[in-house]
């Protein structure tokens, strides 16, 4: 068991418009299908209801997750499936249709309506505020199966006994930790990586011990748990998704989903800052928002994106790796040594923000539903800070320094989507925290590494700060802008 996150598991490839409402309840749904299929029953399944709590019953619909768990029930994976073949599933089973339920050693066919796919705002399953309850009864009504799972932010999905499991290592993580009576040695706990990455002062002491930079630390981790071939191709495919997505943002035109008729802005505002750069015009910061703005369409139109951490958040971190890239010419080029560099300048940068995630991760969290917006675009912001403070040269210290700059002045960061859609204020958000990441590493490479507040101060803040924020603020759309703007 190890306490570190993967890089390859924190960014994952999936559909927009969640990680933790779409993503996640798409593979909930699927590992549910895939045990009723696969696994021997008492009796036939003959019906599922599927009861969505929380705040996935408060936002699920402008976040489509019902017909999420429609195509999960299908066997659609978040990372191949066609985006479009997702929206409009639920609504389409009416009063009852034929879904053909996908495991590893067969299908199993039943009729599914509308109303088996259930919205429970109001029940809070006892794991996390984003609970799903999976039930197959038999022709008689009697219990076949049942799951509960929950999905804890980012598309991370765990079923009850996987939660229980994950808290108790945790805690004998911490008790190791600590030390005092009773309490297990480190040593004692296992890992399989060689730097667990408990928090940002070890990672630290990481660093200066061994004089690798933060990069490689978390290479060291990758290549423990997987062939270097396959973090190096993995990381790559990361890359070139968050890429794609910018280039597809910024080439789409048209209106987002939902009842907000939010229109697309980022292909406008790329085709002014081309006509401003033909003219010798500033556009640097432009540029940088209209990046973000295009990923963060692209989510809000259920789109191919790359979950970092969140969905709701994914627009940062390709952001600011494009805006480095678009503002070191040198790694532009196809020539084949070239495209190695700009490869192996996206690994570390990935690898540098992924290090910094799974410390949010892990200490605090990067779920909208658990600790407001701060956990996401928050999160996002501050591991596109400490990523670009690496490819500018910071050192390790700076890295954590620009990383705790920009968590900070997201403290406090709510969670209020308009209507529900991860559209306002969600995408410009987006660019605005991009913006304050390339800020916050500037600033850092302004000093020496040395400051007053900690990133693992920063981190524990954020994690009480969500603790004590009111659930209106989490992802329920019930404070906030949400209801303070007037839909039309
Ligand atoms: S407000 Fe922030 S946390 Fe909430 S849905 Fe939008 S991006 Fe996600």
């Amino acid at each position: 068991m190890s306490s570190y996150v993967s890089a390859l598991d924190l960014f994952s490839i999936g559909i927009g418009p969640s990680s933790s409402h779409t993503v996640g309840p798409m593979r909930a749904a699927r590992a549910f299908a895939a045990e009723l299929v696969d696994g021997s029953h008492e009796s036939p399944a003959a019906r599922i209801a599927v009861v969505l709590c929380g705040s996935l019953g408060a936002t699920g619909i402008g976040h489509g997750t019902p017909d999420a768990v429609v195509a999960g029930l299908r066997g659609l994976d978040p990372e191949t499936c066609d985006p479009d073949d997702v929206p409009g599933g639920w609504a389409g089973l009416g009063d009852g249709t034929p879904v053909r339920l996908t495991g590893r050693t067969g299908t199993l066919d039943l009729t599914v309506a509308t109303a088996d796919v259930r919205l429970a705002p109001l029940t809070r399953l006892p794991g996390h505020p984003n609970g799903m309850r999976f039930t197959a009864t038999d022709g008689a009504g009697v219990t076949v199966l049942e799951r509960v799972y929950y999905s804890v932010g980012g598309g991370f999905v765990l079923s009850e006994t996987e939660l229980a499991q994950a808290e108790a290592a945790e805690a004998a993580l911490v008790a190791a930790e600590r030390g005092g009576p009773g309490a297990p040695a480190a040593a004692t706990v296992p890992d399989d990586v060689p730097y667990p990455l408990v928090d940002a002062a070890g990672l630290l002491e990481a660093c200066a011990a061994t004089g690798l930079g933060i990069a490689e630390v978390a290479w060291a981790n990758e290549t423990a748990l997987r062939p270097e071939a396959e973090v190096r191709a993995g990381l790559d495919a990361i890359w070139a998704t968050m890429s794609a997505c910018v280039d597809d943002g910024l080439r789409r035109t048209g209106t987002l989903p939902g009842r907000l008729n939010v229109r697309r802005r980022a292909r406008a505002q790329g085709e002014r800052l081309e006509a401003l750069d033909a003219a010798g015009g500033e556009t640097t910061i432009e540029w940088l928002q209209a990046y973000a703005m295009a990923v963060n369409e692209e989510n809000a139109d259920g789109r191919r994106v790359v979950t970092a951490p969140t969905n709701g958040a994914a627009g940062i971190i390709p952001a600011v790796g494009r805006h480095y890239l678009r503002t070191h010419p040198e790694l532009a080029g196809d020539d084949p040594a070239t495209a190695e560099e700009r490869r192996r300048t996206m690994r570390v940068y990935l690898l540098t923000a992924a290090a910094i995630g799974a410390l949010y991760k892990r200490n605090a969290s990067i779920s909208g539903a658990e600790a407001g917006c701060q956990g996401e675009v928050g999160s996002a912001c501050s591991m596109a800070a400490g990523a670009v403070c690496a490819l500018l040269g910071g050192t390790p210290a700076q890295v954590e320094n620009a990383a705790e700059i920009a968590m900070e002045h997201n403290l406090g960061l709510t969670c209020d989507p308009v209507g529900g859609l991860v559209q306002v204020p969600c995408i410009e958000r987006n660019a605005i925290a991009a913006c304050t990441a390339v800020s916050a590493a500037r600033m850092a490479m302004q000093g020496d590494g040395s400051h007053v507040v900690s990133l693992d101060t920063v981190i524990e803040t954020m994690r009480q700060t969500g603790a004590d924020m009111s659930t209106k603020y989490k992802e329920t759309s019930e404070g906030g802008l949400a209801v303070n703007v007037i839909e039309c």
